[in-house]
């Protein structure tokens, strides 16, 4: 049991971050001290708390006794002195290294040489912030995610000064206030604001690439269970916070090109389309602006009744097989082929192994990768540069006869879902190897800190090691550089696979 269970806290830094902090410290049952350095922020940051905690009970979400309780356990501190007798201080001011630096020293002379300092920092290394203190020993990252009250995660941060007992104190603590907490080791962006990073680089690059439109991008990765895509997601997060952390982690990697921020999200900031806060970013929020739309589904009949063959086994297939069944269509089923997907003798339609349809062939198209839980039907594809128009209408239909709702994209490698996800999960396997995080912790830290439909490792289990480097050896076949490197803790759980013949 943590020995932080009954502390005293205290909270600086009043802002969106501190007050909800202070919220659930105080819902757990602590006595909260709130300070800002801004004269009247605590109390204006309680009063809004008292405003909003009001509106739970008014809707029987809370009962009001709780609320009263809860309330009467924060104080706003005049000064940092008045919360002296604190054994946890949670920090959650300016994200600026000094800044954060210069209190803790502060807080060295004023509270005990037991009180724990835990800081809510999303970028800065927890090693360098504890540089000149004391006791750099008792400093731990405790990174909540925003709103606090109702974000689950909360990534426990150790620096290289960070003493084991102080990670596990805080780790119990942040479990007791009713969240999943996930150990993480000091590196640029922790866990969850560097494994997310392809989730946007990715679709950033699609797009300047032309490879389709945000609209299309956004619908294939919700298909996959994503609540958003990553377009309208980079709008509402804001195009400058966005691009500030890419910035910052690329510039803390040593400008590795894995994390290079995209030109294309220059241009916006520049450009001030900041998104949904500006009314226009990827996408145009002005009233009246036209709602993109995606193409519509077709219903259609399967084009060819001879000759059609399914590639390759697994559920995708099993579930084709059935469809083909039940359309009445015959076919048969080469289980060991070395692709996926059907076939007719004007057609191969293959699922993407990362390599684009013109480098297969002429009469080629592929397909996405689905991943459950599916959230709809929507389906990239591409046809080869040298395929007929027959052809490409071909693919196109049997797609629709299968149930997809087709989107063409243009022929590039690994198409949008399965160059994303590989790509997710190859910065998750460099984190795991780096001792950043375990596989669980991953998975939990993305589906609790951003709410991912799955875990990096959770698709990777769906999928496999092989098949995500023959992605990612793909994308690096076309793109060349470091960006697409994999892992080489994919590569091992690649060899592990192959048992031992
Ligand atoms: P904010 O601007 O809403 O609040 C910061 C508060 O700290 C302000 O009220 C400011 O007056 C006060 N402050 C600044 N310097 C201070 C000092 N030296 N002493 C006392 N008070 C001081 O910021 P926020 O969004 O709440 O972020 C706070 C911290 O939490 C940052 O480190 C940020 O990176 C981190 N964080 C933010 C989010 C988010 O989504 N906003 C998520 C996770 C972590």
């Amino acid at each position: 049991m943590s020995g932080l269970q009954k502390t005293s806290v205290l909270v600086v830094g009043a802002g969106i971050m501190g007050a909800g902090i202070a919220q659930v410290a105080a819902q757990a049952g602590h006595p909260v001290w709130l300070y800002d350095m801004r004269e009247g922020a605590a109390q204006s940051a309680l009063d809004k708390l008292h405003a909003s905690l009001g509106a739970l009970v008014a809707k029987g979400k809370m009962q009001a006794d709780d609320v009263a309780g809860l309330l009467a356990r924060i104080t706003p501190a005049a000064s940092l002195q008045d919360a002296a007798s604190s054994t946890l201080v949670v920090e959650a001011i300016v994200e600026q290294v000094e800044a954060k630096r210069a209190l803790w020293l502060q807080l060295e002379g004023i509270v005990g040489a037991d009180c724990v300092f835990a800081s809510n920092t999303s970028s800065i290394s927890i090693t360098a912030m504890a540089q000149g203190l004391r006791h750099p020993e008792r400093l731990v990252g405790m990174h909540f995610f925003n709103p606090v009250p109702l974000m689950k995660l909360v990534e426990v941060v150790s620096g290289l000064h960070t003493a084991p007992q102080i990670a596990a104190d805080v780790f119990a603590l942040a479990q007791s206030w009713g969240k999943v907490a996930v150990h993480a080791r000091s590196t640029p962006g922790f866990i969850v604001n560097r494994i997310a990073r392809p989730y946007y680089a990715e679709a950033l690059a699609l797009l300047q690439e032309q490879c389709t439109s945000p609209v299309v991008l956004d619908a294939c990765l919700k298909a996959i269970g994503f609540r958003m895509g990553p377009c309208e997601l980079l709008d509402l997060i804001g195009h400058d916070t966005n691009f500030a952390v890419t910035q910052s982690v690329y510039q803390a990697n040593f400008f590795d090109k894995r994390y290079m921020p995209s030109l294309l999200q220059r241009e916006l900031v520049d450009g001030g389309l900041l998104g949904r806060k500006s009314g226009r970013g990827i996408y145009d929020y002005a009233e009246g602006a036209a709602k993109p739309q995606l193409a519509t589904a077709q219903t259609a009949e399967a084009p060819a009744r001879s000759g059609v063959q399914l590639h390759g086994s697994g559920a995708r297939m099993d579930a084709w097989g059935k469809h083909l069944t039940a359309a009445g269509v015959a076919f048969s089923h080469v289980r060991n082929s070395d692709w996926i997907g059907l076939s007719t003798p004007t057609l191969q339609l293959r699922q993407t192994d990362g390599r684009t349809a013109s480098s297969l062939g002429a009469n080629v198209a592929v397909f996405d990768l689905a991943f459950a839980p599916e959230g709809s039907r929507v389906l990239a594809w591409a046809p080869s540069v040298r395929a007929s128009a027959a052809c490409a209408a071909e693919a196109q239909s049997w797609l629709s006869a299968l149930g997809y709702q087709p989107q063409q994209v243009a022929d590039q490698s690994a198409l949008v879902v399965a160059r994303t996800v590989a790509m997710l999960i190859n910065e998750a396997a460099d984190a795991v190897q780096q001792g950043v995080c375990t596989a669980e912790g991953a998975n939990q830290a993305m589906k609790l800190g951003v709410n991912y439909p799955a875990g990096p490792f959770d698709w990777l289990a769906a999928w496999s090691a092989q098949g995500v480097i023959d992605v990612l050896n793909a994308l690096d076949a076309e793109y060349r550089g470091e960006r697409y490197r994999v892992s080489p803790w994919l590569r091992q759980q690649a060899c592990a696979a192959l048992g031992s013949t």
